[in-house]
């Protein structure tokens, strides 16, 4: 049995259509189901819905064989026991800095005054502030982060940027760029060597 960890969306809506191109398709639809296993058409492969965040947890548990998870969260929780074969090109977005309309950003930062950052990724805004000598402070969120510089709770924030539509719709500015991201596929290493023969061909499908 395989077992493929996935969260609910477009990640689970475009792994859906690859693993149909296998004749492999879910019996049910996460968006419907409350039910957080999925059998497939393939009695050998199941489908497990998990948060996003938490998708490379259950791969490098190994309670998960593989699984979908953004860039953005294998870089602020690393990738320990995992191989990452694949970059799916799907759910593509970049990383940055932002701060609210009028805020002279390139002063505070040469001024070198202590910029409060609120974020759901602070191991990556740490090191990203670190790399350019700039001290900070961060604000662990879990959401919502584009409210943080609007009440002054921080001066800027570290989040996932795709049309930018969030962004303007709050009289931010996006002011730096850290990663581009996509989602990527991940391996549990010891899977990958003790079950290779079962999955080699579904990473397969995702390379032609
Ligand atoms: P946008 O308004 O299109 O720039 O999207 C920004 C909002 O969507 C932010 O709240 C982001 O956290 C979230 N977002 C954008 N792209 C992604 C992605 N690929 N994965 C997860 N969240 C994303």
């Amino acid at each position: 049995m395989l077992t493929l960890a996935l969260s609910k969306g477009r990640i689970f809506e475009e792994t859906a259509s690859v693993l149909a191109k296998a004749g492999i398709k879910p019996l049910e639809d996460p968006e419907q189901s409350r039910k957080l296993i999925i059998a497939t058409s393939n009695p050998e492969v199941r489908l497990i819905i998990v948060r996003a965040s938490d998708v490379p947890t259950y791969v490098q548990f190994g309670a998960a064989d593989f699984g979908v998870a953004g860039l953005d969260i294998l870089l602020e929780k690393g990738s320990e026991g995992l191989y990452v074969p694949l970059d799916l090109g799907i759910a593509r977005c970049r990383m940055a800095v932002a701060v609210r309309e009028g805020f002279d950003y390139l002063a505070a930062v040469r001024q070198g005054s202590r910029l409060r950052v609120a974020t759901k990724y602070v191991n990556c805004a740490r090191e990203h502030f670190a790399n350019k000598g700039v001290h900070i402070d961060t604000i662990h969120l879990y959401g919502s982060m584009e409210l943080a510089p609007l009440v002054g709770l921080a001066d800027a924030i570290v989040d996932l940027v795709s049309t930018g539509n969030t962004l303007r719709a709050n009289h931010l500015v996006e002011v730096e760029s850290i990663a581009e991201i996509s989602a990527r596929l991940i391996v549990n290493q010891a899977a990958f060597k003790r079950k290779r023969e079962s999955i080699k061909p579904l990473l397969d499908l995702w390379s032609t």
